[in-house]
């Protein structure tokens, strides 16, 4: 906010009228008529509107996601009226639009919308809660994005229905606001008989509240020790940056549906996150936590670490970014990583995650195809996007979770090494808050120095104090496809990475299913592997293999394990199941995949420097102050 003399008179000179209208509220009241039937009813007020046409959107994306989702599939019975209830003339012009050419200044639009998804992006209406995404369930105003917003929740009678969100609250516990549209987009509320913990942490001057609001079927004991593990967490990812991201109304909120009926999800905000689990917190209390440690190091790392790519968001359209490498799968190494320093997982477990993320980009083939930067591309083909059509996506895609995940390990392990343990990917991450986090933005909602992938990059050089480094590094791993010598990294904190299994034999990493015929090749088969080279495809149908008739999965895998590598393999197949038997040979090679296994845990000792290297590396760092 600036507060010129000038620019008070020409407000002045504009007249009031401009002033007021300017800064006249959207309003939304939102009630659920019929929870049984998963149905909520939204009443939207508008004025000061001007005389051009009215152009009412439902989303088409949602903050956090990249695929496109056509909100406005669910949305019925779209009315509207002037303030005295006389119906205006819509056009639904485009599937996820409605045009009012002519209208007063006031108008009222009523809807209903359907939601039965419990997740991160959907709404979710029933007799136990409503659990609403904004996008899916709000409509807005083109033109009107940076007006006040109301929203008042009416709860069906005789709920004890409570809101959990981080919307602005007003007096009555039931009416919210929010400073602008992007504001109340990234504001998912869940209204339900939730269970609340809060916890409050001293961080400077502030003393920020941490609400936990858990919706489950299990019992208080539970959610008590759960409470205290999130504020294990929440300790721990402080300690990288420092301090807490400063949150808007100094309260950051979990809202946690573990029922039944949800789908697995968790969705970053930036003064909340979501997170969604059919399994309890007594049948799957790791996982669970898993969720909200990746969850709040969000916080920092893409709600204000924030690539430009994806500010401001964009609710119409698909919002592509070469940098989820680094937003997502930097959060990806953190959550694990965090766990593990506040104590909340054994060593192996840890080790056990690293593995399958160096051995996923080791071992694709996607790989060669694209890089770390091309597949963070790839988002809105993947992140809940439907298809009907198959995709090679086996062969040519790897995660920009997985991918970035081992990005981040490459890169903190190659900073303590050639620093002596003097520098560390907590010191990138920092630096990153310092230059475009911190700095925030000219409204909640909003991210005024979103970062590139040339200033992530400037960063590494300006933190390592060396250029040459930074641009090699990310010449050759975010934007080249090579990968890290990640033996030779996990050596120096006394870790092993190893074949799984190798002397095994091995003809790719094949999904096999029992069929009538033999034994179906049920995905893709990997690019370049055995199988593949000897033309098996998708769908073939292997009738025999070694000389034994093929009868179940189990037995054409352990008759592949049992051969040595460099045995062929007779195989005869069916082409998708049909035609005459065709006849190739596969050669085995040794098991390429991967495992990474504390040295003490693989018959060797760990040294005194090897010891060093890991807890500098893994302890816990909640106490940091910088
Ligand atoms: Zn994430």
């Amino acid at each position: 906010m600036r507060s010129a003399r000038a620019l008070i008179i020409a407000f002045i000179a504009a007249g009031f009228a401009r002033l007021a209208l300017a800064q006249t509220p959207v309003s939304y009241v939102v009630s659920f008529p019929e929870p049984e039937h998963h149905i909520m009813q939204v009443e939207l007020a508008l004025s000061g509107l001007p005389p051009t046409p009215l152009e009412l959107h439902m989303s088409r994306a949602s903050p956090g996601r990249y695929a496109v989702h056509e909100f406005a599939k669910n949305v019925f019975d779209v009315q509207v009226a002037d303030t005295n209830g006389a119906a205006l003339h819509a056009t639904h012009t485009t599937p996820h639009v409605w045009v009012v050419a002519e209208h007063p200044a006031s108008v009222r639009v009523t809807y209903r919308v359907f939601g039965d998804r419990t997740d991160g992006t959907y709404l979710s209406v029933d007799p136990a809660h409503a659990h609403i995404n904004m996008p899916a369930a709000l409509m807005w105003a083109r033109g009107f994005e940076d007006r006040p917003i109301t929203v008042r929740f009416e709860r069906p009678t005789g709920t004890q229905w409570q809101v959990a969100t981080q919307l602005f609250p007003a007096s009555d516990g039931q009416t919210f606001t929010a400073p602008n549209l992007q504001y109340l987009m990234d504001s998912p509320t869940e209204l339900s008989a939730y269970s609340l913990r809060t916890f409050t942490i001293r961080d400077g001057m502030r003393q920020p509240t941490f609400r936990v609001a858990i919706h489950h079927a299990g019992d208080d004991a539970e959610i008590d020790s759960f409470a205290q593990d999130v504020e294990k967490i929440v300790r721990e990812e402080r300690g990288v940056y420092g301090e807490f991201a400063p949150y808007d109304t100094s309260t950051y909120t979990f809202i946690a549906d573990y029922l039944p009926w949800a789908s697995g999800d968790g969705m970053e905000h930036r003064n909340s996150t979501i997170i969604t689990s059919s399994s309890s917190i007594r049948a799957n209390r790791g996982g669970l936590l898993s969720t909200v440690s990746h969850e709040f190091f969000h916080s920092w790392n893409v709600e204000r670490i924030r690539p430009k790519s994806l500010e401001p968001f964009d609710f119409d359209e698909a919002n592509m970014s070469g940098e989820l490498w680094l937003a997502e799968g930097f959060t990806n190494y953190y959550g694990p990583l965090t766990l593990q320093r506040a104590g909340l997982t054994r060593v192996e477990e840890f080790a056990q995650t690293l593995g399958s993320a160096i051995d996923a980009v080791t071992v694709s083939p996607g790989r060669q195809i694209r890089t770390a930067e091309e597949m963070s591309q790839m988002a809105p083909f993947v992140d809940a996007a439907a298809a009907i059509d198959r995709t090679d996506f086996d062969n040519t895609f790897i995660s920009y979770y997985t991918w970035g995940e081992a990005i981040a390990l490459g890169l903190d392990l190659t900073l303590r090494e050639r620093s002596a343990g003097k520098l560390t990917l907590d010191d990138f991450m920092r630096a990153m808050w310092e230059r475009f986090g911190k700095p925030g933005g000219r409204a909640p909602g909003y991210v005024d120095r979103p970062y590139t992938i040339g200033d992530a990059k400037a960063v590494l050089a300006s933190v390592s104090g060396d250029r040459a480094f930074a641009d090699d590094f990310f010449s050759r791993y975010v934007q080249g496809h090579q990968v890290v010598d990640y033996g030779r990294l996990l050596a120096n904190a006394g870790f092993v990475v190893r074949p799984r299994a190798a002397q095994s034999g091995f003809v790719g990493q094949l999904r096999l299913q029992d069929a009538p015929m033999g034994v179906r090749i049920a995905g893709p088969v990997p690019t370049g592997s055995p199988a593949y080279q000897a033309g098996l495809d998708r769908d073939d149908v292997i009738t025999s293999i070694g000389g034994a008739a093929a009868n179940a999965a189990e037995q054409v895998e352990s008759v592949v394990r049992a051969a040595r590598p460099g045995t062929a393999l007779n195989v005869t197949y069916l082409h998708r199941g049909i035609g005459s038997p065709r006849n190739t040979a596969i050669r085995t090679t040794a098991d390429p995949r991967l495992e990474v296994v504390p040295v003490e845990m693989a018959g060797q000792t760990l040294t005194a420097s090897q010891r060093q290297f890991r807890d500098a590396w893994l302890r816990s760092k909640a106490g940091n102050t910088f």
